[in-house]
């Protein structure tokens, strides 16, 4: 797989198809790699984030800091591509990248106006594999759950991992070892019937 497919593949995950996030995690898992298994950690966080568990009240009391703090949002040609198809809209191209700027004129109150089209950037927020986890990655030796590093403006992505890191140390003390990102999944398919 490329990259563009791998990164739509994962978009399609993030936006809660759960077939498309068992590919990637497949696709990862063939590599023997701490990066690849940081970007399966990962993929995880930022897939409960987006379909699992309720954030409104967070981002309401933080008020989407997010969108409004930190340099422009990258946008691939395949999410310009996608809003393109949705919205007037003409963005600055810089080193292949378009370029969406903070505070961005999509977010109304707290949230996104463009939820369903938004950007991959958007959707991996805060446990992308870039940005913000750039030293956890540098540090991450393949060994158990990366410490993801979550700003502190940021109440959905705190609950996110206290979440998730509470969920895996519970399997990995039934298990008696490290489980398998399918049985992790499963779980967060489970958490979210309830
Ligand atoms: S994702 Fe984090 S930073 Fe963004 S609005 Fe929610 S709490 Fe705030
Ligand atoms: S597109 Fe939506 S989620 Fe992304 S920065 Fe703009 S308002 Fe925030």
């Amino acid at each position: 797989m490329n990259a563009d497919t791998i990164n739509l593949l994962t978009k399609k995950a993030l936006k809660g198809d759960v077939n498309s996030l068992k590919e990637v995690i497949k696709f990862l898992k063939g590599y023997n790699a701490p990066i690849a298994k940081f970007a399966i950690y990962s993929i995880i966080y930022q897939f409960a984030m987006n379909n699992i568990i309720d954030l409104a009240n967070e981002c309401k009391t933080c008020g989407g800091k997010c969108c409004k703090l930190g340099l422009p949002v990258p946008v691939y040609h395949y999410d310009y591509e996608e809003m393109q198809r949705h919205l007037r809209i003409k963005l600055e191209r810089k080193n292949g990248l378009y370029l969406l700027p903070r505070p961005c004129k999509f977010q109304k109150d707290w949230m996104c106006s463009i939820n369903s089209f938004k950007p991959y950037a958007c959707l991996s927020y805060p446990f992308a594999t870039e940005d913000e986890q750039i030293e956890v990655i540098k540090n991450y030796n393949g060994n158990g759950v990366p410490d993801f590093q979550v700003p502190e403006f940021c109440l959905a992505g705190a609950k996110v991992k206290k979440f998730l890191n509470s969920l895996i140390e519970n399997l990995k003390r039934e298990k008696r070892t490290e489980p398998d990102p399918e049985e992790i999944i499963d779980v967060l398919l489970k958490v979210k019937q309830q």
